[in-house]
């Protein structure tokens, strides 16, 4: 498959590790927004978060939050993180094997938050909030 993210997994393509254990693999962003900027695959290829199963993003997420103590343990002046993924094109993802960025975060970045990533909500209605409420659990 012509994955640059299954090349870095099978050596063919050089990362600078920071983690690995049997299923995931974590390594520096090489166009780093913040100075640690880390993602965090699983080692076995899935196009996005959403085309996982519940294991394997389980196992995932606890290698997300091993790094994330790592970063925040080990990086000098670090006072916070922001995590997150794109998942597909519309939301901005641009490598399709799913991944998690860690983004450091330091007292006056100038960064924003998970908030100012999207501002597209029709209403805050609550009629028009229980109907979305309906839809998603009937
Ligand atoms: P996305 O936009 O899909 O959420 O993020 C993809 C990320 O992968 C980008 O931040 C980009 O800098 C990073 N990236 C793309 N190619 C490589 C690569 O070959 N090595 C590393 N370390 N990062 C890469
Ligand atoms: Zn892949």
């Amino acid at each position: 498959m012509d994955c640059i993210f299954c090349k870095i997994i099978a050596g063919e393509i050089p990362c600078f590790k920071v983690y690995e254990d049997e299923k995931t693999l974590a390594f520096l962003d090489v166009a780093p927004c913040a100075d640690g900027h880390t993602m965090v695959i699983p080692k076995k290829h899935a196009d996005a978060f959403v085309e996982m199963t519940p294991e394997e993003s389980g196992a995932l997420f606890e290698a997300v939050n091993k790094v994330s103590n790592q970063i925040m343990n080990k990086m000098e002046s670090i006072t916070g993180l922001t995590i997150g993924m794109n998942t597909y094109p519309s939301a901005g993802q641009t490598v399709m094997h799913t991944h998690v960025h860690i983004f450091p975060r330091y007292e006056g970045d100038g960064g924003g938050t998970t908030h100012s990533i999207v501002d597209s909500a029709k209403s805050a209605d609550p009629e028009y909030l229980k109907k979305i409420c309906e839809l998603l659990t009937e």
